[in-house]
């Protein structure tokens, strides 16, 4: 108890350690609340050290300095950070979903720096509108009169039902009530946009009945239809389609909203999979609105869009939430180049990164997985090192029911456990995430570029 005493008595005052030549130009640099906070937050680690027991002797205060001085590198460094992607995961949610095209960097670069045409009209020399720079192109892209882009795609749906059924109701099949990543749930959106959820038909089992009794009986403001994008319900179902909905909707004048989520803009035979509805075809069978993610199969930035009805899409556009809820200009110029790319499918499939990394032909990966297999065996890396098929998902809460064909990298270390690699690469200078399954780490090179292979293969070698 005396020791312990004695050693808390003996740390040293904030100002003495401030009083270092060090930390002084370290507060010249980058200002003294920061090195307060970084010498207290030192101090406060020692006085814990010592209240543990841990500590028999006091270290010198030039020791506090430099574990000071580390403790505000760290701090100061970025803490949004570029990771490397080793899930095979290509919308993965917690990693930022897709990737942008390089058109898109040069885009955003091209508006960033300096002023642009946002909102102004050149032509005519005065204000604009920041919608018109892609309407017409997602227009004539999907087969609709009208489009308008906002924040994301919950600020879409949430701008539709304000301004549809505000007062009213919203009807939507009961196996259609989702909840996507991080807690996002429909039903509470809805909630915030002032209408009246109302289930129809069960888990299961919806029937174009039950949507037409809802109708006769209330004050039906939107149809809703929610595309289930992260799960399916597969056995006993039975699902009304947008065409029959949105005709039942016409007979009875209330608009149709369909809110697909992954937003798949190409023909689906496009796609390396078949079970995605894709927004032309649900313009096609006759949705007043579609709603879906810039970020998602699209592959551009963060952005929700909205396409349908001309006279539907400027009831949105004038409500005041419109203003709150807009894109900004540097997702708006990513979109609109990522947009001009699904000109030439050919083209977008090679340029988006996301369709790139999704349409990956089976031979193309093996000879990848191949290559990153033999780097990392040669290093010497002290591990066992195998390479095995394995399907992946295409995350981000699209095509939930098929997973894609490909490879990976199965690493088991001989000195240390599978979970501490993890974490090791996790603190990488450039952190790997990668996942655990049956004790190995496995990696797929199908979200990764050839480019960082020889990184990779080093932080393996450093981490084991
Ligand atoms: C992802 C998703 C959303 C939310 O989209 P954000 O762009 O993340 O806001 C809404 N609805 C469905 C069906 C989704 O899949």
């Amino acid at each position: 108890m005396d020791l312990q005493q004695a050693l808390l008595r003996a740390i040293p005052q904030v100002d003495e350690l401030l009083h270092a030549p060090e930390l002084e130009d370290a507060a010249n640099l980058q200002g003294r609340a920061a090195v307060l906070g970084a010498v207290r937050a030192e101090l406060d680690a020692l006085r814990a050290s010592i209240l543990c027991g841990n500590i028999r002797t006091n270290p010198p205060h030039a020791f506090l300095v430099e574990a000071a001085l580390k403790r505000l590198e760290q701090d100061s460094a970025p803490k949004l950070r570029r990771v490397l992607n080793a899930t095979g995961v290509a919308l993965h949610t917690n990693l930022g979903r897709a990737p942008l095209a390089s058109c898109a960097l040069e885009a955003i670069q091209a508006v960033a720096g300096g002023y642009s045409n946002l909102e102004y009209d050149l032509e005519a020399g005065a204000r604009g509108s920041r919608n018109t720079h892609i309407e017409r192109l997602l227009c004539t892209l999907c087969g609709c009169e009208a489009a308008l882009v906002v924040n994301n795609n919950a600020a879409a749906v949430l701008l539709a039902l304000a301004t549809f059924a505000r007062g009213k109701d919203i009807l939507v099949s009961r196996g259609e009530l989702v909840e996507i990543g991080d807690s996002f749930r429909i039903p509470d959106i809805m909630e915030q946009s002032g209408g009246r959820l109302v289930e129809v038909g069960t888990t299961n089992k919806t029937h174009l009945r039950d949507y037409e009794s809802a109708l006769k009986g209330g004050n039906i403001g939107v149809l809703l239809k929610v595309h289930t994008s992260n799960f399916r319900i597969v056995g006993f179902t039975e699902a009304v389609s947008v065409r029959e909905l949105s005709e039942l909707g016409k007979v009875y004048k209330v608009p149709t909203l369909v809110d697909l989520g992954s937003g798949a803009l190409m023909e689906v035979s496009v796609y390396p999979f078949t079970d995605e509805p894709t927004v032309p075809q649900m313009l096609r069978e006759g949705a007043d609105l579609v709603c879906f993610s810039g970020d998602k199969l699209l592959g551009g930035p963060q952005a929700g869009i909205l396409l349908g009805r001309r006279t539907l899409i400027d009831q949105m556009r004038k409500n005041p939430l419109a203003r709150a809820l807009r894109i900004d200009k540097l997702s708006l110029a990513a979109l609109e180049a990522t947009l001009r790319l699904y000109q030439n499918p050919l083209q977008a499939k090679e340029q988006i990164p996301v369709l790139r990394m999704l349409c990956a032909g089976v031979e193309t990966l093996r000879i990848r997985t191949e290559q990153l297999y033999g780097q990392i065996l040669q290093s010497g890396a002290a591990c066992e090192v195998q390479m095995i098929s394995q399907s992946r998902p295409v995350g981000g809460g699209s095509v939930p029911a098929q997973e894609l064909d490909g490879f990976v990298i199965a690493l088991k270390p001989h000195h240390i456990s599978v979970g501490e690699l993890e974490s090791r690469l996790r603190y990488a200078a450039v952190p790997i995430v990668a996942r655990i399954a049956s004790d190995r780490l496995l990696l797929d090179v199908s979200t990764l570029e050839d480019k960082d292979f020889s990184l990779i293969t080093d932080e393996i070698k450093d981490a084991l």
